[in-house]
């Protein structure tokens, strides 16, 4: 069973990230050499970073390709850390992968998409993980399944980890679309609203799939009041092992930061916001009701159509009455501004309703 909350040490106690908002961990992709891993991490600092992720052992999708350094690149990070006072992040996927991080003292982990969707190695790490304070993140399942993502931060927080928080990165598609992972949003708010307590990075970067388009992604998930950014950076991306086409310069990060993007206050306590807000919350809750009084409303005569088509036996579903039906929607929602999308969504779900609703009518009779 689904637990309602989780006992979460708040972010601003993690002891990682520093004022001003967001929260970034930004790195490369991968570690690839004692220099990049350094060269990477100076100029990070000088933008601010607080945070420096870099992948050590990367789960790759064809053998043959760049599959990390391994441990031999904690060390280096290790040195960043001492050397440029850092805290130092990166990707786990077993229990001796916890076991190197531990040793090499870094400060922050998360469990990659590949992982989150395999319930025997998030309980491995989770077990690894039992008796540290160390944070932990964990990126969405690479397929939109909600319960396997609450399910891995169940484990985690079973294993007695406070300092959890989540990252959302898009899932896989085999449609075609513009970013490499679609972002499916209503998942990551689905998630929000239902653990509101837990700290949410959004990873532009793998979303994405292109530097194109991080600052659009990023503004996205500042607007949808995500307090944190996961971005690939690294100093020369050009030649990167992996991932080069997503991955931002140090001074590309820095125009991001603080030129670029606006950040969004989660609330204001200033009486002029609060009296505009609270007058047009009252507006749309009077226009919500005035929606669910026609939602019932139609839906009762729905059943009076389906008494009338029981009563002289005729089917349920005619086809050509419901495409005049969403003509004569799709026309006058045009002159409203109404999108397709959205006409198409709402109407399809309240023709649906309609024919449960006969549905049963028609199924008392017998
Ligand atoms: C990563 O952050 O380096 C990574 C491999 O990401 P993901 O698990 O989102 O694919
Ligand atoms: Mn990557």
């Amino acid at each position: 069973m689904a637990v309602n909350s989780f006992e979460i040490i708040p972010m601003n106690e993690w002891g990682l990230f520093t004022d001003p908002k967001p929260s970034v961990v930004a790195g490369p992709c991968s570690a690839e050499s004692e220099e990049q891993v350094l060269e990477t991490a100076k100029h990070l600092k000088e933008t601010g970073i607080n945070v420096y992720r870099a992948g050590i052992w990367k789960p790759r999708t064809h053998p043959g390709s760049f599959e990390g350094v391994g441990a031999e690149g904690l060390a280096w990070m290790q040195r960043a850390k001492k050397e440029y006072g850092l805290k130092i992040a990166t990707e786990v996927a077993s229990q001796k992968h916890v076991a190197e991080c531990l040793k090499h003292g870094v400060d922050l982990v998360w469990l990659g998409a590949r992982t989150t969707v395999n319930p025997f190695l998030v309980q491995e790490i989770a077990d690894a993980l039992k008796g540290t304070d160390i944070p932990v993140l964990v990126k969405n399942p690479i397929n939109p399944d909600l319960d396997l993502w609450i399910g891995a931060l169940e484990r985690l927080s079973r294993a007695g980890i406070k300092k959890l928080g989540v990252i959302h990165r898009g899932f896989s598609t085999f449609d075609k679309i513009k970013y490499r992972n679609d972002p499916q949003w209503q998942v990551a708010i689905e998630l929000r609203s239902r653990y509101p307590e837990l700290p949410f990075f959004v990873d532009p970067s793998h979303m994405g799939g292109s530097k194109d388009y991080i600052r659009e992604i990023s503004q996205r998930s500042l607007d949808l009041g995500f307090e944190g950014l996961m971005i690939e950076a690294h100093c020369n991306p050009a030649v990167a092992l992996s991932d080069a086409k997503q991955q931002l310069t140090p001074a590309e990060l820095d125009d991001l930061l603080y030129r670029q993007i606006t950040v969004r206050d989660a609330d204001s306590d200033a009486p002029e916001w609060k009296d505009n807000i609270d007058q047009l919350r009252a507006k749309i809750d009077v226009i919500d009701e005035n929606l669910l009084y026609a939602l019932n409303s139609r839906m009762k005569v729905s059943s009076q159509i389906g008494e009338y088509k029981k009563n002289n036996n005729i089917a349920i579903i005619q086809a050509a009455r419901w495409d005049v039906v969403m003509a004569k929607v799709m026309e006058k929602g045009k002159e409203y501004g109404l999108s397709d999308k959205f006409l198409s969504t709402v109407f399809a779900a309240i023709h649906e309703a309609s024919v449960d609703v006969q549905n049963e009518i028609i199924s008392k009779q017998k």
